[in-house]
């Protein structure tokens, strides 16, 4: 399937995406293998053969008892092995009671060593596979475009990656050489049965056309339901991560009762795809054990009576009773796997579609990506240029943005104001290539960004947003994070010092050292924002974006942060988002935003003078409300 599928399909249905894109892969398991299973094969290799040897091994003990009978207790035939030469078989009774003992118990020691180094070794294969495919996934997954994660719940993704992903660990592991088993077994046996008393094994083996009709039937229902039930599992995982996100809003609003529903609905619909399943199972299960028991009933009473009467209709020829209890021992060992096939179909099931997800995850095109032949943006000047950009997060949607065209000389300052939802974040997510535009083009030093590797990139930007993020770790971390080891203790406290955020990590009782994020200290929204630029000014990029980087900081902390930002920002483009027209009063232009258009722009003064928006959104924050016009009025009360 190609990634131009994607491209036709039904726009308005973008969330949909990628489970259109899952539901369309076929040979899941076949495919990851190809990809990611070839690696250490030889374990795997090592794995199957002994686990074949382990087998063969285990099928000595009954059919050396089955001689012994005959030859040492009921004296019945001279005691004669398969490729045992005859010089080895001792002639004393009690002899070769010993002889059978050590040859029985041998092969018990041996098939105990054989199941050590093939559990050894499928289990390494197994886990590495996990671990590779796991790694590959978490990769491709940070590549894909945000317009992706926008329509994606976390939750999903997340189980793909744990429960998904181990299914798949588990197929490998135990339910492949559980098949490899159950074939060497069935072969097995099967010759074995036949050089017993071929008349016998075919009435055994009239089981194995049943059990398959049976077995097609049962896969053919329980494929759909094992679809549902990993989707049922993504829903779970889904609701549980938005409702642990949300613990503080479910509380303040005392929406318990409403998210407890919410949960059971989800659990329940989890309840009910297993309990489809399991209605299926129960049929399955006892019915192929029937099949298989039954099978075993019919041999016991065929050969019982060939034993007690004579040969049984159509039948011909001696059986003995050490020959029947070979006989029957083996055909346990032969029902046993049978039935062992429909444990095998159910892990199947789920892995292949646990291997659906995973697939479809790996094979989701990425839009934005680097170019084949990407240019790598070195000591960049920081001219930024957009040039006539249309853009819209959804296509078939209104744009968001219509006919945005600027351009900023390296080191100028340019604010973006306007109301709420206007386009001002969604402009800059477009210079550092979050999305791609739709029509027009966004340039770094006149390169279009979409011929850049995506590094080079957005390494030249430092962006800090209202919302920031921190990693559990110290606050030293968190601040060198994307320069890592690189930054000098000095250049960490430069930087802090710049931000107004080192008189607040003194204060903490191990400084730079205090754990933060989810299992340490919390800090409020102001102190992570300046985290945030502390970590932007220890990365020097060329461009600057600051996306109401101060909107959680009292205007105090604001205007020391301001005063160290100027000296900051003089040399670097800088881009500044704020509801503080304060804030952006000195900048070199000030873009003017209304409903995605540049409907303004000029410095502090010219927009002042030009009396239209800019000058209106500088009253309301001076307080003058009584000089708007209505008709600003009016449009601040019908918008959202
Ligand atoms: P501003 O920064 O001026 O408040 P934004 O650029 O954040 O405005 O948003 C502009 C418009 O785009 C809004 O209508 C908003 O709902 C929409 N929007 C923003 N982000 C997304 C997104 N990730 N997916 C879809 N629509 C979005």
């Amino acid at each position: 399937m190609s990634p131009s599928h994607i491209e036709r399909r039904d726009v308005t249905d973008e969330s949909h995406t990628f489970e259109w894109y899952r539901d369309g892969v076929e040979r899941p398991l076949w495919r990851l293998f190809s990809a990611f299973g070839t690696d250490r094969l030889g374990y795997f290799g090592v794995g199957l053969f002994t686990g074949l040897f382990e087998r063969l091994a285990s099928l000595v003990p009954p059919f050396v008892l089955g001689v012994a009978i005959d030859a040492v207790f009921t004296q019945q035939t001279a005691y004669q092995l398969p490729f045992v030469p005859e010089a080895w078989i001792p002639s004393a009774r009690i002899d070769q009671l010993w002889f059978s003992f050590a040859l029985i118990f041998g092969c018990f020691a041996l098939t105990a060593v054989l199941s050590t180094v093939r559990m050894l070794t499928t289990d390494y294969y197994s886990h590495h596979l996990m671990y590779v495919v796991r790694t590959n996934t978490y990769d491709k997954l940070q590549r894909l475009d945000m317009a992706f994660f926008d329509n994606q719940q976390k939750g999903e993704l997340m189980s793909i990656l744990n429960n998904d992903i181990s299914n798949f660990e588990q197929f490998f592991d135990d339910a492949l050489t559980r098949a490899v088993r159950i074939v060497t077994v069935l072969v097995g046996i099967t010759a074995f049965l036949v050089y017993l008393n071929w008349q016998l094994a075919v009435i055994t083996l009239l089981a194995v056309p049943l059990l398959t009709l049976f077995t097609l039937w049962f896969m053919r229902r329980v494929e759909p339901v094992y679809d549902a039930i990993r989707g049922s599992v993504g829903a779970m995982n889904t609701r549980l991560e938005n409702n642990l996100g949300g613990i503080d809003l479910i509380k303040t609003m005392a929406t318990e009762p409403y998210e407890s529903e919410r949960v059971a609905d989800v659990s329940y619909r989890y309840f009910e795809t297993n309990w489809d399943r399991i209605k299926l199972a129960t049929v399955y299960h006892p019915g192929s054990s029937l099949v298989t028991n039954a099978s075993f009933a019919v041999t016991f009473l065929v050969g019982g009576y060939w034993v007690v009467v004579g040969p049984p209709p159509l039948l011909s020829g001696t059986l003995t009773v050490g020959a029947l209890v070979t006989f029957l021992f083996m055909s346990q060992r032969f029902t046993g796997p049978l039935k062992q096939i429909a444990v095998f179909i159910e892990q199947y099931e789920n892995a292949r579609a646990s291997g659906k997800r995973v697939v479809g995850l790996q094979e989701m095109p990425v839009g934005v990506d680097d170019p084949p032949d990407a240019r790598d943006l070195t000591a960049p000047d920081g001219r930024v240029a957009y040039d006539d950009v249309t853009f819209g997060y959804d296509a078939g949607d209104d744009p968001v943005l219509t006919g945005i065209d600027f351009e900023v000389d390296p080191g100028e300052t340019v604010a973006l104001v306007g109301p709420t939802g206007a386009g001002k974040s969604t402009v800059l997510q477009l210079l550092m290539r979050m999305y791609d535009v739709d029509d027009g083009r966004v340039a770094l030093d006149g390169h279009d960004v979409r011929t850049l590797s995506l590094s080079s990139l957005r390494d030249a930007i430092g962006y800090v947003s209202q919302e920031n993020y921190l990693f559990g770790g110290t606050i030293r971390e968190n601040i060198t994070y994307g320069t890592f080891a690189v930054a000098e203790d000095e250049a960490v406290v430069e930087a802090a010092k710049a931000a107004e955020a080192h008189g607040f990590i003194t204060d903490l009782r191990h400084g730079y050292e205090t754990e933060v994020g989810e299992q340490g200290v919390k800090l409020s929204g102001g102190q992570r924002q300046r985290i945030a630029i502390a970590r932007v000014i220890l990365t020097d990029p060329e461009v600057l974006v600051f996306d109401e980087a101060t909107s959680d900081v009292d205007t105090e902390t604001e205007m020391l942060i301001q005063r160290s930002l100027d000296r900051i920002t003089a040399d670097r483009t800088t881009f500044l988002i704020a509801h503080r027209l304060s804030t952006v009063k000195g900048a070199d232009t000030i873009l003017v935003l209304e409903n995605g258009e540049i409907v303004e722009r000029g410095d502090h003064e010219e927009l002042l003078q030009a009396d239209g928006l800019y000058a209106n959104l500088w009253k309301v924050q001076a307080g003058e409300v009584d000089d708007l016009p209505e008709a600003f009025v009016d449009r601040v009360a019908r918008s959202d």
